[in-house]
């Protein structure tokens, strides 16, 4: 039997920036607080709690004082800088610099055009669109799909910005449709903020996943690029079963594959992608 590992899942380089900086100070001092899950991928996130890395929630990382807190790559809203400041929180920033880049853009646009309408492709209460809002103080409209439409204000000048991990084609349907929406000669300025570390994937996995009997997609359950990217492999190969661990694997549906293909997400671990071909290679021998 094939079995293969795709070579471009796996963590994008703002993960794998923010895991190097947890080790790095884990290494130092045997203990950091991460505010949130450094990724959707609970395997990833116990195995950096072996070593140390206590995930906080906001609540918790107001209440502490006098500690280190690492911020994760999706970026912070303002006030969790200022929250770190009064509590003499010394801060291990691992915002993703392609987020903070976009943080700045916004808040850009708001300072220069303070009356345009600021609007976000992205999902409400993501952490990510927190951080993305909060620079403007939380005035932007959030459009996740079609029915947020009626929120955008026709005659009103209007900057469009994307979360980093949305969809490119979900992007350019929203684009089409605010152009649609708005008056004519309103001035609608739009900017296709979306990380090609996410969407180049795309293409990528569609390749991979139709050169196999059956394609073992690993992600976690709270990982909104690992559902879209399993959505694709299923897409173009129905045999794609979505598992979180080597246990979740069903051997009967795998049983008769003569080629197996393991794929994930941006946040789904190399080493566990590998667990998964040993622990088939073991029960298939
Ligand atoms: S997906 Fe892109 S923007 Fe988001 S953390 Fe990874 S590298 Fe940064």
């Amino acid at each position: 039997m094939l079995i293969e590992i795709d070579q471009s899942s796996g963590f994008c380089n703002g993960v794998v920036r923010a895991i190097q900086k947890a080790e790095q100070e884990l290494a130092k001092d045997g203990h950091l607080y991460c505010l949130g899950d450094i990724v959707h991928n609970s395997q990833e996130v116990q195995r950096l709690r072996k070593n140390g890395l206590e995930t906080i929630d906001n609540k918790q990382f107001r209440e502490l004082s006098d500690v280190k807190v690492l911020f994760r790559a999706h970026g912070e809203p303002p006030e969790t800088y200022r929250i770190a400041e009064r509590n003499n929180i010394k801060i291990i920033d691992a915002s993703c610099r392609v987020v903070l880049a976009l943080q700045q853009k916004i808040k850009d646009a708001h300072e220069n055009f303070p009356n345009a309408q600021i609007v976000i492709f992205g999902k409400n209460a993501h952490a990510e669109v927190l951080g993305l809002e909060g620079q403007i103080n939380y005035t932007a409209i959030i459009v996740e799909g079609e029915d947020d439409l009626e929120k955008i204000a026709p005659d009103k000048q209007t900057f469009f910005f994307s979360q980093t991990t949305m969809p490119l084609d979900g992007f350019a349907k929203i684009l089409e449709a605010i152009e649609k929406r708005l008056n004519n000669g309103v001035d609608f300025r739009y900017f296709d903020t979306i990380c090609r570390q996410v969407s180049n994937r795309i293409p990528e996995i569609k390749k991979f996943a139709q050169r196999f009997d059956t394609v073992i997609f690993a992600g976690g359950h709270k990982s909104s690029n690992g559902k879209v990217l399993y959505e694709v492999c299923r897409s173009v190969n129905p045999n794609t079963i979505f598992v979180s661990a080597p246990e979740d694997i069903d051997f009967e549906k795998i049983k008769h594959s003569k080629s197996i293909g393991i794929c994930g997400a941006t946040s789904t671990p190399v080493w566990l992608m590998e667990n998964i071909r040993r622990h088939i290679e073991l029960k298939m021998s």
